[in-house]
């Protein structure tokens, strides 16, 4: 790598580095680079090895838990209990290391997929290459919207400049050169190099790359503020929170029933093995891992159905989003554009029009000279068309062409001396061109934007004075409102060569072209979904307000009836502050903002996280970047949307598709749901157990749960069905419901009381076996022992029935649609079945035969809870 390039000239650059510019490394030298150099990315991006993740395992409270109950066990020489726990304790870590090691791989697989990617030059062809595979010595091209992905020596560029206020804090557009730079400038005046995750506002540029990874510019400041560790998600710090909050209600409870058990004159070292075992059992195992895992497998699942999601958490904050934002061109609408309007001042032809009286059209001057402005303000540039799928500019070519005119030619005739490239803030381009001695502006744009600078019209008298703006502004208006895109001309023609920025002034104005942008055929159902769902989508577009207004109420959006006070233009929202209450109102209640500029975009997500909105924000350009790194989620779209975008959104829609955040949405609602299911689901088994040995223990009841049984219940009967319940597809009603609040707790109030039924219920049901077999029916201690056992196998296993919302069908739910669910329930009575016949299962856990009568009564109490449990919910008990 290299020290100071931007102290040398660029040729001795790209002498040292070794590389031809015009061909670029060949692939055999840039693979003995990186041998040497390594990849091109930041420690910290490095993946998590294998043994960390095992080592994580044991850094967990309920694991020290366990290990000192393994020591207790061991200290007073119980050894099958103290092996039982370290059975539990290694398979504790070890389903919670395969669980945990195959989702972090694929998220780390899934990560890789957004990576930004560059144009680089190798062996004479220009390659789309991912940022982590260049080397030292690569020849990069970039463009606006593109991320530099290394530090790099500009060798060629046009009007290029960068924003690189991650690097400097600047926010400014800093103009590049390739000029030498003295040795001792500081970084911001180095203006021949391109930093490393610094943006590329506009223009085009050939660098070579210097510093790869940690030895860029953004790999310093990564190793001097030492960036903390990776943080947990929200969703992972509240179950960490519950854990341990359970933990210390575990010991508490197990050390008051040790104690009152040995003054109740039971056996002290019984008394301590039913208290180890207790805080074994009530240990919610498998909670720190499933909100990893649920959240790896929502990341999954939507990779699928090509939404690429980039950080774990975001699943989470999707579902909990109550605004989205997002733009018109491309999102709503196909982004297919013809045009079907020309409007001129004293003429109007429609498509149809043009078709049947071509020639005669032609003839007319304003006409002719609208192609010229369309055809040369314009990036089209023959058959590899640099314009980059800018859909207006295209239609505009296509429709020069279809009339029998030749873009390229105009063009030649015309040749382009300079560019004010389009821009979302300004919504105007213009060029100046030369013909011959004379020098031609040529402006296109926002209808407002291009009436504003212009002074004269032309029409079939020639150029006039032009009065009649107002009444312009209102015919457009009209056009506007039956949804055609509108864009407007205007040039000026001088025989002395303007200076740059002068160009957009004293135009002549010539007309509009009205094109049609059909609405996107599945927009319908989604912005209905979502209405369904409690969420405001909103539409932010630079377009006209008529426009949007129209293609707002064919997706389905705006009313039709009541449409007029949902439109807010760009210009009332100069600024926030002043704003009385009813006009904070009428901003939160607008669903259509017109005439935006992108920073806008930004304050208006301000404005709504203000008021407590969780915003979900799709956004393409460059400038949208801020708006998508401020909202809660940052959408891009992966095949419009530029580099710079795709870097700071949290999500990527692969296919542009704007149904695919509906999709998103919903994974991350049914995540949460699954995780409550799991939690709830634990919890109450848990809870059953607790209950049944602390009354029996403290009775004269014979003790339904022996402390390995316990254990061994914990290991079966809990975690399978638990993690299953976590990795559902969900409600298929999920979008019906409102979303729900960030604040919310995992368990709310509601929940906790279901909870406690479910575990009482479970309790009675054993109890009652109990009961039942040592009173009415007097068979021995073991066997009541036993069929107490087993009810609680079974009650536990079918409680995942008890899961769903009471407005479900009992059959038909995301519980009994759930193959993982049937999975584990077989999986685990299958272990049961050898536990039950296998001689050192049944030694360890004390199995003595059971006849089919005492089966039979087994399966009867067992079910019984089922039926109570459902009998309390459908009466509106529980949830
Ligand atoms: P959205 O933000 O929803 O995608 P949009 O694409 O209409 O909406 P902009 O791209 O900011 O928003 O366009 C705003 C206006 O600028 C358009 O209404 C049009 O008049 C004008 N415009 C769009 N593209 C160009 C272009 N390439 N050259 C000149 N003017 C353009």
């Amino acid at each position: 790598m290299m020290k100071n390039p931007h102290a040398i000239p660029v040729t001795e650059v790209v002498q040292k580095m070794n590389v031809n510019p015009h061909t670029g490394l060949s692939t055999i030298e840039a693979r003995k680079r990186r041998a040497t150099y390594g990849m091109n990315r930041l420690s910290e991006d490095r993946t998590k090895s294998a043994w960390r993740i095992a080592f994580e395992q044991f850094l967990d409270p309920i694991i020290y838990v366990l290990g000192v109950a393994m020591i207790l066990a061991f200290a007073f020489q119980e050894w099958v209990e103290g092996f039982a726990v370290l059975a539990v304790i290694l398979l504790t870590a070890m389903i919670g290391f395969f669980m945990e090691l195959q989702a972090v791989r694929s998220v780390e697989a899934l990560q890789k997929i957004a990576q930004t990617v560059s144009n680089t030059l190798r062996q004479g062809k220009i390659k789309s290459i991912k940022a982590r595979f260049l080397v030292p010595g690569d020849i990069i091209l970039l463009q606006s919207g593109d991320v530099v992905p290394a530090d790099a020596r500009i060798i060629e560029h046009r009007g290029l400049a960068t924003k690189e206020a991650v690097l400097t804090g600047e926010s400014n557009q800093i103009e590049k050169s390739n000029d030498v730079i003295p040795l001792n400038s500081i970084l911001a005046e180095r203006k021949n190099m391109l930093f490393s995750g610094t943006i590329i506002a506009r223009g085009y540029g050939k660098a070579i790359v210097t510093a790869i990874g940690s030895n860029t510019e953004i790999g310093e400041i990564n190793r001097l503020t030492q960036k903390a560790k990776k943080e947990h998600s929200p969703l992972e710090k509240r179950l960490n929170k519950l854990s341990r909050w359970l933990i210390l209600f575990t010991l508490v409870l197990a050390i008051i029933i040790t104690i009152s058990g040995y003054f109740q004159g039971r056996d002290l070292f019984l008394m301590v093995k039913i208290g180890i075992a207790l805080a074994v059992a009530a240990i919610p195992e498998g909670l720190p891992i499933v909100a990893t895992i649920a959240l790896a497998r929502g990341m999954v699942r939507l990779s699928k159905q090509k939404v690429i999601i980039k950080k774990l958490e975001a699943v989470q904050t999707l579902g909990e989003t109550t605004i989205v934002c997002t733009d018109k061109t491309g999102t709503l609408t196909e982004d297919k554009m013809s045009v079907h309007h020309i409007i001129l001042n004293d003429n109007q032809w429609t498509n149809r029009d043009i078709k049947t009286q071509c020639d005669q059209i032609k003839e007319n001057d304003a006409f002719k000279y609208l192609i010229r402005v369309a055809v040369l303000c314009n990036n089209y540039n023959g058959e590899d068309n640099l314009s980059n799928g800018d859909s207006i500019e295209n239609a505009l070519v296509d429709f020069a062409k279809k009339i029998d005119y030749n873009p390229i030619e105009i063009q030649n005739k015309y040749p382009r001396l300079a560019e004010i490239p389009f821009d979302t803030d300004t919504k105007i381009m213009a060029t100046l061109n030369r013909f011959k001695n004379n020098y031609i502006v040529c402006v296109k744009g926002a209808i407002e934007q291009v009436l504003s600078s212009c002074k004269y019209i032309l029409g079939n008298n020639g150029i006039q004075p032009i009065k009649n703006k107002n009444q312009w502004n209102e015919d457009i208006n009209k056009f506007a409102a039956t949804g055609l895109r509108l864009l407007a001309f205007a040039y000026r023609e001088t025989n002395i060569k303007p200076i740059e920025n002068e160009l957009v002034k004293d135009l002549t104005f010539v007309g509009c072209i009205g094109f049609l942008d059909p609405p996107r055929e599945d927009v319908k159902q989604a912005i209905q979904t979502y209405k369904n769902a409690g969420i405001k989508v909103v539409m932010i577009t630079g377009d006209h307000p008529n426009t949007a207004r129209k293609i707002a109420e064919e997706v389905g959006l705006l009313s039709i009836n009541n449409s007029e006070a949902s439109v807010i233009r760009g210009s009332e929202l100069e600024s926030y502050e002043g704003k009385d209450e009813e006009q904070e109102k009428a901003i939160m209640n607008a669903l259509v903002f017109a005439r935006m500029v992108p920073s806008q975009k930004l304050d208006l997500v301000e404005f709504y996280q203000k008021h407590n909105a969780v915003v979900g924000m799709i956004g393409d350009g460059v400038n949208d970047a801020p708006a998508l790194k401020k909202a809660d989620i940052g959408i891009a779209m992966g095949i419009r949307g530029t580099e710079a975008a795709k870097e700071v959104s949290d999500v990527i829609l692969m296919d542009d598709k704007f149904t695919s955040t509906e999709l998103a949405i919903r994974q991350g609602r049914t995540i949460y749901e699954n995780i409550r299911h799991f939690v709830v689901y634990l919890l109450s088994c848990n809870l059953a157990e607790i209950i049944a040995v602390s009354i029996a223990s403290l009775s004269k009841l014979p003790l339904p749960l022996l402390p390995l049984q316990i254990l061994f219940l914990n290991l079966v009967t809990d975690v399978f069905p638990a993690l299953a319940l976590g990795m559902g597809k969900g409600d298929a009603r999920i979008m019906e419901q409102p979303p729900r609040h960030p604040d919310e707790p995992i368990i709310s109030k509601k929940l906790w009381i279901s909870t406690f039924i479910y575990g009482l219920s479970i309790t009675a049901v054993v109890l009652g076996v109990t009961i039942y077999a040592h009173f009415i029916k007097s068979w021995s201690y073991e066997v009541v022992n036993n069929m107490a056992f087993y009810t609680l196998v079974l009650a536990q296993l079918i409680n995942v029935f008890n899961m769903p919302n009471r407005s479900f069908s009992f059959f038909k739910n995301a519980v009994t649609t759930n193959l993982w669910v049937w999975i584990a329930i077989a999986l685990s009575l299958l272990i049961v079945v050898i536990a039950y016949y296998m001689p050192i299962l049944q030694t360890v856990l004390s199995l003595v035969k059971i006849t089919v009568e005492q089966f039979i009564i087994v399966c009867v109490f067992g079910m019984s809870s089922l039926l109570l449990i459902q009998l309390i919910k459908r009466l509106g008990g529980t949830v």
